[in-house]
């Protein structure tokens, strides 16, 4: 993708979950790319014009890449975006259930934009420790797993692996983030665990293909509900919660 420039881009609609800003194709048009990042779940493509083209897949967005200069001949009704690039290749951005994000922040802006200004750093960075996490839950009563989804604590860590995370650290989702630090905001044993549990969850996640999903026997308490714990020792079974909204499986015996 470095050094590819966009000849073309086709929208095929005015929106995804937000509207494309102003001139979206021609500000994109012309424009190199001097540097593919990514933040959170956010892919940051830098432009040669200095803007950076922010985009998020949603629920449902993927990308796909064919050589050549044109589209697919029988363009998909949830294919979106287009882009045509040289050297001759078609991006196409297709999302079903349109959660998708595209947008084009100026240098200026990229500082101080909204959504990636306050993310937290990524789990897998040497900036992820500890006691980065123990301050940035000191104080906060909301639990323990609701914290680890908010992704000004840390980024990108999605609803499963939050689960598997909690499971391997013995830490209950319920419990306090705040619990996992002192009053000071130093990091607690637990701190220490569960920051090394975050990285072993998303290690193997990664080393399996970047998804569990396709690979169900590995997780130890997601939709494993009535199932025995796989903690040694533990004889436990798997529960399930909602929390915001959202499924947690955990161990009621060994996650304290
Ligand atoms: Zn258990």
């Amino acid at each position: 993708m470095q050094d590819a420039r966009f000849e073309r881009v086709l929208l095929r609609r005015p929106d995804l979950r937000t509207s494309f800003p102003r001139k979206f194709a021609a500000r994109l048009r012309t424009q190199t790319v001097v540097r593919v990042d990514r933040r959170g779940k956010y892919l940051l493509i830098e432009l040669s014009s200095g803007d950076t083209l922010v985009m998020h897949l949603g629920m449902s967005g993927s990308f796909n890449v064919e050589a050549g200069s044109s589209a697919r001949a029988e363009a998909d009704k949830h294919d979106h975006v287009v882009f045509e690039m040289s050297p001759s290749a078609t991006i196409t951005f297709n999302d079903p259930r349109r959660f998708g994000f595209m947008d084009l922040v100026t240098r200026k802006a990229m500082a101080g934009h909204a959504t990636l200004s306050k993310l937290g750093p990524e789990p897998l960075s040497p900036d992820f420790d500890a006691a980065v996490l123990a301050r940035a839950c000191k104080g906060k009563k909301t639990s323990l797993k609701v914290a680890l989804l908010d992704q000004r604590v840390v980024a990108g860590i999605g609803n499963i692996y939050a689960s598997e995370a909690l499971h391997r650290a013995g830490l209950s989702p319920r419990r306090k983030a705040s619990t996992i630090a002192t009053r000071g905001g130093a990091p607690l044993d637990s701190a220490v665990r569960l920051t090394a549990a975050i990285k072993a969850v998303l290690i193997d996640a990664i080393d399996c293909g970047g998804s569990y999903a396709a690979d169900g026997g590995r997780f130890r308490v997601y939709e494993r509900e009535g199932n025995h714990c796989l903690t040694k020792g533990c004889r436990g079974s798997i529960k399930r919660i909602t929390q915001i909204g959202r499924s947690t499986f955990f161990c009621p015996v060994c996650q304290k």
